[in-house]
């Protein structure tokens, strides 16, 4: 066995300490590289598990944002209704404000009629026939005397009668014998008899409408009862529009024709209404006078028993209205009415 010097085993033991050194040098690297190894597959686990939570979280994150406009989406859609509805009801109160002045007119109507009532009063004050009052025939005069009859009728009948003309006669209220056979003789000598009031006082007549029917009412069966004729036309007395009747007169107009009566008021007036000094010639000229170049005339007179001179004047007045080229007729209920 060769000896082993100093030398060698110096060698031997750098070479021993070499080789543990490597092999430590390698058991350590291989450690580190396991522990690195495993930490690095923890990093990458936990980089999944967070890239799997970020996932879920944009997935949640997603559907809240879905959610969020699923509920904007309604709420938009809540506001259209909200604003529909506000328009709806806007219209429905605008409605309901119209409807509610419909109602109060209709009340308003209904009350005038109730609180007049008058519609209903004397269910056989009505004319014959229905209102059709059509007819108005050029060149024509109709002569009419009111606030008769009296002793100055007789006179005038006496003149239509030589004169061969019919007129009309609106009559007032009376219970004078005399004065009752003058109305039958207006009827039978083919007169027109008309109403003009029983009492012919203004402030009575023309206190209201059921005032104004109460009074006609009364003439209307005076002169029904006295003559046998159901009169069906009538003169307001002072005009149908007067400074008593203003409040009244369209009420009083409008029922009276509603009953088939015809009002009457004149185109042309002989003066004799407030006075009686004129002469007949006066009045006369007065009555040419106002025709003028109207076609239809009516004829304003009274023949009441103050009113002589117009009794006198009739004849002149009937001799200038014929030479100016006028025919005469008596007023029936299809006379066109003149009216102011
Ligand atoms: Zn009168």
């Amino acid at each position: 066995m060769p000896a082993i010097n100093e030398k060698e085993r110096s060698v031997l033991f750098y070479k021993r300490m070499i080789l543990v050194v490597i092999l430590l040098t390698i058991t350590v690297l291989a450690v580190i590289a396991v522990v690195q190894g495993v930490q690095i597959h923890k990093i990458k686990l936990g980089n999944e598990s967070r890239a799997a939570q970020n996932a879920e979280q944009a997935e949640t994150i997603e559907r809240q944002t879905k959610q969020l406009e699923e509920q904007m989406q309604e709420l938009e859609e809540l506001r259209r209704q909200k604003n529909e509805l506000e328009t709806l009801t806007q219209q429905q109160s605008e409605r309901l404000a119209a409807l509610e002045a419909q109602v109060a007119a209709a009340a308003a109507t209904t009350s005038t009629t109730s609180a007049g009532g008058y519609q209903a009063l004397y269910p056989d004050f009505y004319a014959p026939q229905t209102y059709s009052a059509t007819s108005s025939p050029d060149n024509t005069a109709y002569l009419t005397f009111d606030d008769g009859p009296s002793g100055n009728t007789d006179i005038i009948l006496q003149t239509l009668q030589e004169e061969n003309v019919k007129a009309t006669f609106f009559v007032v209220g009376t219970d004078n014998a005399d004065n009752l056979a003058r109305m039958r003789r207006i009827v039978q000598e083919g007169h027109t008899i008309g109403m003009h009031s029983y009492s012919h006082s203004y402030k009575k007549i023309y206190a209201s409408v059921e005032a104004f029917l109460k009074d006609m009412y009364q003439v209307f069966n005076l002169i029904k009862d006295t003559t046998g004729v159901t009169p069906t036309c009538f003169r307001f007395p002072g005009g149908s529009i007067n400074s008593y009747n203003k409040a009244v007169y369209k009420d009083i107009k409008a029922e009276m024709i509603r009953r088939g009566f015809v009002p009457y008021d004149w185109n042309v007036s002989s003066g004799d209404a407030s006075t009686t000094k004129y002469t007949p010639e006066q009045l006369t000229g007065y009555v040419l006078n106002g025709i003028g170049s109207k076609s239809r005339i009516i004829v304003l007179m009274h023949d009441s028993s103050s009113k002589e001179n117009t009794a006198q004047a009739v004849r002149q007045i009937i001799i200038g209205i014929r030479e100016k080229g006028f025919i005469f007729a008596p007023l029936d209920y299809q006379t066109k009415p003149i009216l102011f």
